[in-house]
């Protein structure tokens, strides 16, 4: 596999020196004015209407009434009346690799996955997790150079797990020492955060967690062996997948393993989530810090209440992953274990909880499972599921941008359409604070001031992911 990914960026340098992005933009000027637009700011306030931002050497200038905000002599002037302009995205589970079927290796898809995130309106992501080693450092390290297209990257590590994972690409840790030397190895190569994983032991969360820590970096977890509960005493900054992965409702849960089967998903479909237990363990959350990120997209794919993948994303598959996805999903439509619809309803409804009691909610997308879940598109619908959940859009747009970016420590540059703040904004055609769907019409993704043409990006890479 890393054969691969070396021939794709041998081709990609071969065959388009440093056309990479350029071929995408479509603003560049260094002065630019968006007018009569209608922005969301992503701190949850009101959607304004007949606003002007301006944007200069990629940082925004000024916002304000139209009329009232002055335009600089020589800016280039875009009148984008009818549109609505937010922050970037700033997702937080957008790994750069997909299951090429057989459920045991991942590709890594270092071409058509930085395109599609950043079309899709993500102009920040972190990978949380690693099939690829070196692969997602020098993808994030192309992309800065402007060589390739796609957001800003936090490269998580490859993942922190102990021994049971059927997926050959990860490392089975030995002890906390080997997890010490394991987290000190990754942040050395450049790596910005970590992972643990469901097979991880309390004593090598608990090392790795205090290795990053000292260096300043964050670690993640889509946990079961560690119940949520312990992770958060042992320094956890994030739990992934939301309260689905939570294994401490599991009766007589046995320290340091993950329970087998599903007993883990029958005992929260079985929850009461207005328990003293819930209320208690979200409470611990809250007051460690702890951050949860919603994984909606994924789950949405295993249950036969959600509709299917879009025909858009579907196109963007390579015909065989394609099939791979339309059969499991035929197959999950008519099977008559309704348990992920009851999942899904109550992590939705668990999420909810948790941010209504002051928890960071943020939010990824997680594009594994069976394949229905496409990176770019299934950011968009990310947002779509957030509102499913009952937060209202603006909300949903504040989990996506600014809550993603106070997670990460740069909501002083990125996250909200401030002055000042970097110039990372989508161009939707639409009012997405009173029609949700409306995220799906994005016109330009603008990284550090750059236009990029959201629509050529994501013609460029039809029928190629799974292989690319
Ligand atoms: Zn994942």
């Amino acid at each position: 596999m890393l054969a691969h990914v070396v021939a794709t960026f041998a081709t990609l340098s071969a065959q388009q020196p440093n056309q990479g992005a350029r071929q995408f933009i479509s603003v560049s000027d260094s002065v630019v004015a968006l007018t009569n637009v209608r922005v969301i700011d992503g701190t949850g306030a009101a959607a304004r209407d007949g606003q002007t931002i301006v944007m200069k050497g990629g940082v925004i200038q000024a916002v304000g009434v139209s009329g009232q905000v002055t335009v600089p002599a020589g800016a280039r002037t875009m009148d984008l009346a009818g549109r609505t302009v937010m922050p970037g995205y700033v997702m937080l589970h957008e790994h750069l690799f997909y299951p090429a079927g057989g459920g045991a290796i991942y590709n890594e898809q270092g071409y058509s996955f930085p395109r599609l995130y950043l079309a899709g309106g993500v102009t920040t992501m972190r990978t949380a997790g690693n099939m690829a080693g070196y692969a997602d450092l020098n993808i994030k390290k192309a992309i800065d150079d402007g060589t390739m297209v796609g957001p800003t990257v936090d490269v998580t590590a490859p993942y922190l797990e102990g021994p049971g994972l059927p997926i050959p690409q990860v490392k089975a840790l030995r002890d906390a020492a080997d997890a010490r030397k394991m987290v000190n190895y990754w942040a050395d190569e450049g790596a910005t955060s970590f992972k643990a994983y469901m097979h991880i032991t309390r004593a090598e969360l608990g090392a790795a967690a205090q290795e990053a820590h000292k260096r300043g970096l964050k670690i993640t977890g889509h946990l079961c062996s560690v119940t949520f509960r312990e992770a958060a005493a042992l320094g956890i900054d994030d739990l992934e997948h939301g309260f689905v992965t939570s294994s401490d409702f599991v009766p007589d849960k046995k320290p340091d393993e993950c329970p087998a089967g599903n007993a883990v998903q029958r005992s929260i479909a079985s929850l009461d989530v207005n328990s003293a237990g819930v209320r208690d363990l979200i409470a611990e959350l809250v007051r460690r810090r702890v951050a949860i990120t919603s994984t909606l997209t994924i789950f949405e794919t295993f249950t036969a209440s959600q509709p299917s993948a879009p025909t858009k994303a579907l196109d963007a598959l390579l015909p065989e992953a394609r099939r791979q996805y339309e059969q499991r999903r035929a197959a999950i439509a008519q099977s008559a274990d309704t348990t992920w619809n009851v999942l899904l309803r109550k992590e939705m409804q668990l999420e909810k909880i948790f941010a209504e009691a002051g928890g960071l909610l943020v939010v990824g997308t997680d594009p594994t499972g069976f394949g229905g879940v496409v990176a770019g598109y299934s950011n968009q619908r990310a947002l779509e599921l957030l509102v499913q959940a009952g937060f209202s859009p603006l909300d949903a747009i504040r989990i996506a941008t600014l809550n993603g970016a106070k997670y990460l420590g740069r909501d002083s540059k990125i996250g909200t359409i401030a002055v000042g703040k970097q110039a990372d904004l989508v161009v939707v055609r639409g009012d997405p604070s009173a029609r949700i769907e409306d995220v799906e019409n994005v016109e330009i993704v603008f990284k550090r001031g750059i236009g990029y043409d959201s629509a050529k990006i994501f013609e460029s890479v039809k029928g190629r992911v799974g292989l690319h």
